[in-house]
């Protein structure tokens, strides 16, 4: 497939629903063979006219949404490509209102269209811990998120209180209603995982680093009591932030850049993000940060696109799952 390099040439390129289901069945079945959804058979014809497979085998019919996270959606591929052009290259995000006046669709479904892509980018598992056993330079932080609009921006003075009080603190979080999102970033992937945690107790977010984090690699945090006691597992040193945000290699400066996208994208685009929504949002951007372009790895648009496409199979998501009606088991 030849791929558009700009948002203007993807839009006139993808305005045509062959060419949309030719570049999604390319990504999906890279032998050219598409294959029955139903009886897994690869022998299928396709009908022209209805721009549909029928399989040779059981005779049933299918299209190339069939099976992805496009199966059972009015909205044509000519306008889900491009939408997926924007959520992934858009480094402040895209908003739903901005979305349906580009694709002339409802705010509504705009943003049921934007959910169900940021499944599709979602960052799959944590199988692969992050760091190295002989002390691999791994980064940890938590910000918060919400209350107020304005005042979204993490408060350095709570968490300052935090090192100094630490049993009143949480409460307090609680009481402002500021959700906690947990980050760790390996600096040899330059990849970062972000995730809302209940809280920021110790066993909360000590659980989330040995989950991710191999031992013996070296942690650098600042120093809130969460992540007291960590020797045992790992090389930890903090940087203590009333002093100083740098102590030689010891800082958390790509977290905090992570959190400052974050938060800007929050506070601009995204408006009023819900806590049960958050994860969804940090799924979007985590894709588009550990995609981004590096000296090593040159990423750009049309490579961020493909890499999205290529995982828009086997996923699915309902407007009632969206909304919270119903809980379904993300896999
Ligand atoms: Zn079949």
């Amino acid at each position: 497939m030849e791929t558009p390099k700009t948002l203007l040439e993807a839009i006139q390129y993808f305005s045509d629903e062959q060419v949309c289901i030719d570049a999604v069945a390319a990504m999906r079945w890279p032998d050219g063979k598409p294959k029955c959804p139903e009886c897994w058979s690869k022998e299928a014809y396709y009908l022209k006219t209805q721009k549909r497979w029928k399989c040779r085998e059981c005779r049933i019919q299918y299209s190339v949404k069939r099976g992805t996270i496009f199966e059972g959606s009015p909205i044509p591929l000519a306008k889900w490509l491009p939408a997926m052009w924007l959520l992934v290259n858009c480094k402040n995000g895209i908003s739903s209102y901005e979305l349906a006046k580009d694709l002339g669709i409802t705010q509504k479904s705009a943003w049921f269209v934007l959910h169900r892509l940021r499944l599709v980018v979602k960052t799959p598992g944590t199988a692969i811990k992050f760091g190295s056993n002989d002390g691999g330079e791994v980064e940890v932080d938590e910000s918060f998120v919400g209350g107020k609009i304005k005042n979204m921006h993490r408060s350095r003075a709570m968490k300052l209180g935090q090192v100094k009080q630490a049993s009143g603190y949480e409460t307090r979080v609680h009481n402002e209603n500021k959700t906690v999102v947990f980050g760790i970033f390996d600096r040899e992937s330059r990849q970062v995982r972000a995730k809302v945690v209940p809280n920021v107790k110790r066993e909360t977010l000590q659980n989330e680093i040995l989950k991710n984090v191999k031992y013996g690699s070296a942690i650098y945090s600042d120093q809130a009591v969460a992540y007291d006691d960590l020797r045992c597992r790992y090389i930890h040193d903090t940087v203590n932030h009333a002093e100083a945000y740098v102590k030689g290699r010891v800082h958390t400066n790509s977290l905090e850049n992570f959190w400052s996208l974050m938060k800007r994208n929050l506070s601009g685009t995204y408006v009023a993000v819900e806590p049960f929504h958050l994860d969804r949002y940090l799924d979007e951007q985590m894709f588009r940060f550990n995609n981004r372009a590096t000296k090593d790895n040159p990423l750009d648009d049309a490579d961020r696109f493909l890499l999205a496409l290529s995982q828009v199979a086997n996923k699915h998501l309902t407007y009632a799952e969206l909304t919270g009606k119903t809980e379904r088991p993300e896999a």
